[in-house]
């Protein structure tokens, strides 16, 4: 299913912000290994538990390097929001330092089939940092990829951050 990681808005915060060196990775890690979070979905009880269950699937597993907290009174957080259009579920990449950073999900996808919670577990990953694979940089030296058909964006991303291990 087709995902799209906000990585416009991403840029876009990322100047207005007055970040000043775009291969710091630091700027784009949540402090602490803490992300925090609100969410606002107020129609959908399923998609709601889902949510919640995704949260603490991934506090499960990454506790304690990286783990979704609950906002209480800190300047900035990411939302967890429902998009009623049933668009694909979308997210901001990394931490932006903003009040209305977003993960967007669908209760259902347009073909009908339900938002999994591995679904919203990429999106939170988005979230932390991770964007697609296949729009590495460097993904030509390994993969051959067919842009013609895709209905999303598989275009390479110019912007290279590398973690060293
Ligand atoms: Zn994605």
């Amino acid at each position: 299913m087709a995902c799209h990681a906000n990585y416009a808005n991403f840029q876009g915060n990322y100047k207005e912000e007055g970040f000043n060196d775009l291969n710091n990775i630091y700027q784009l890690c949540w402090p602490n290994g803490e992300i925090f979070f609100k969410i606002e979905i107020f129609e959908s009880q399923a998609l709601l538990e889902k949510v919640y269950e995704a949260i603490n699937h991934w506090n499960r597993v990454n506790f304690p390097h990286c783990v979704f907290k609950l906002a209480s009174n800190q300047s900035y957080w990411v939302t967890f929001i429902q998009d009623k259009s049933g668009g694909c579920p979308k997210a901001d990449i990394g931490c932006l330092h903003i009040q209305d950073q977003v993960i967007s999900l669908p209760e259902f996808y347009p073909d009908g089939s339900e938002v999994l919670e591995e679904c919203i577990l990429h999106e939170m990953m988005h979230c932390a940092g991770f964007r697609h694979e296949h729009q590495r940089n460097d993904r030509d030296e390994h993969l051959k990829v067919v842009e013609e058909g895709f209905d999303y964006d598989v275009k390479k991303l110019k912007l290279i951050i590398t973690i060293k291990p």
